[in-house]
């Protein structure tokens, strides 16, 4: 049996750009309806790096207060090792002005239970998890609708009809597929692999500061209980560091971090170390008549810099500034298109800065650390430059705070 039911806006995808994008045009009063395939925000680790532009963006929708409540750590700074021993700061946080002079590392499904419980009180919000879509409904070139099915079991099969879907479904994204979009891939020197290691009184609050030994990078961020750890080496590595075993994996990280060598043993399993096939992508055109993808769906970003969730974010809030007005004009079918084709142009050029720079970190850090360079000391320019002119380090530290073009939440959308 096939259900139809009908909204303005159908979001597919409930991770920070669907669930932002949700909450923003629900504030505009725009009928939207978010689906999300997981039944909640509660899964693995996507990376938790929360930047002064989402601080900043959370503030002015009235939901600071409830976002500094949530636990979390803080990064003041980051530095690079030198050979001798000692560290250059490189990006310094507290050279910004506050509130907006650290970067938040907050458990990601915190950050979206905190959106969609602020979205749950717009009346014309409504959020379906436990779907999953499948397809879009494409009439006379036009995206109409998606497909959707239950992700668990067979239950009834329902189509969704929408003035605009907008795919929020993540770099896998089905709806990009379906609608015959197709990324341009870059490529990547790495893979990450992830996995936890417990605090330790003593251990630093907020420094990042990578580790190199040989040809092995480890980069690690302080949770209030737990260091998340991602590990870095060259793209293709997994069979072989599986195959080698957790004992190889333990003294690896041991030998890379001896700070962690007493607590290495936490990593049960290779079953905890959960591999990310590194990937960067980017759509040459970001929408179709009906349908328009943002977030990873649009530019699956590399780790380097940790800025995918905001990219993300700013994405849905360019997209709801310009969507709502056009929506509560009226406007439809090819008039629509203009306000789709205004967002890709918008969000465009940052997305293309960003995988630039990331690239640039790729070539100059990990390619050179994995060819055991680095031991020799971090690239000479730009350590140079942060530790002659220290303004150099708030400007590092704001590049990656605020990112190209951040953007700031519509008036209307402001609490
Ligand atoms: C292991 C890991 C670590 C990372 N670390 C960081 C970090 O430290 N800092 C940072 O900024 N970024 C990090 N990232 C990247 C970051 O997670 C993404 O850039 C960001 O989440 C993109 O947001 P999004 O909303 O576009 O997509 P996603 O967060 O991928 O959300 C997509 C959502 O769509 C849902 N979905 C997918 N398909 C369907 C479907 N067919 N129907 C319904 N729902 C669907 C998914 O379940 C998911 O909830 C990391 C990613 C990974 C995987």
């Amino acid at each position: 049996m096939v259900t139809v039911s009908r909204t303005t806006v159908a979001v597919v995808g409930g991770g920070p750009a669907g669930v932002v994008l949700g909450l923003l045009l629900a504030r505009a009063g725009i009928a939207v309806r978010v689906v999300e395939q997981h039944d909640d925000f509660n899964r693995d680790f996507r990376g938790d790096t929360v930047h002064a532009s989402t601080i900043r963006l959370l503030d002015e929708l009235g939901l600071g207060e409830r976002f500094r409540a949530l636990p979390q750590s803080r990064l003041d700074d980051f530095s690079l090792p030198l050979p001798d021993g000692s560290r250059v700061l490189l990006g310094d946080f507290s050279r910004l002005r506050p509130p907006y002079d650290h970067v938040a590392m907050v458990p990601q499904w915190d950050l979206l239970d905190l959106l969609a419980t602020a979205a749950r009180q717009e009346p014309s919000f409504s959020m379906s998890t436990g779907v999953a879509a499948s397809d879009v409904i494409v009439e006379d070139g036009v995206v109409t609708g998606v497909h959707l099915h239950p992700r668990h079991g067979d239950g009834p099969v329902e189509e969704l009809r929408a003035d605009v879907v907008v795919a929020c479904d993540g770099r896998n994204s089905v709806l990009r597929a379906a609608a015959g979009l197709h990324p341009r891939s870059f490529p990547v020197p790495f893979d990450t692999w992830w996995f936890r290691v417990p605090r330790a009184a003593g251990d630093a609050a907020s420094a990042l500061v990578p580790a190199f030994s040989g040809t092995d990078v480890v980069l690690s961020f302080p949770r209030p209980d737990y260091h998340q750890v991602a590990y870095f080496a060259p793209k293709g590595s997994d069979p072989a560091l599986r195959a080698a075993g957790v004992e190889a994996f333990r003294a690896r990280i041991a030998r890379i971090r001896p700070d962690f060598a007493d607590r290495v043993d936490t990593i049960r399993s290779m079953d905890d170390v959960h591999v990310l096939d590194v990937r960067m992508d980017r759509l040459r055109r970001w929408w179709r008549p009906g349908l328009l993808c943002i977030g990873d769906a649009a530019h699956a970003m590399s780790p380097a810099g940790g800025v995918g969730i905001n990219l993300a974010v700013q994405d849905a809030v360019a997209t709801a500034a310009l969507l709502a007005p056009a929506l509560r004009r009226g406007r439809s079918g090819a008039d629509l298109d203009v306000t789709l084709a205004a967002v890709a142009r918008r969000r465009t050029p940052p997305a293309v800065v960003v995988q630039t720079a990331q690239a640039f970190l790729h070539r100059v850090v990990f390619e050179r650390a994995f060819a055991g360079a680095l031991q020799d000391g971090p690239p000479k320019l730009p350590v140079l430059l942060a530790r002659t002119v220290p303004p150099v380090r708030g400007l590092y530290a704001r590049g990656i705070a605020f990112g190209p073009l951040p953007e700031h939440a519509p008036r209307w959308a402001r609490r």
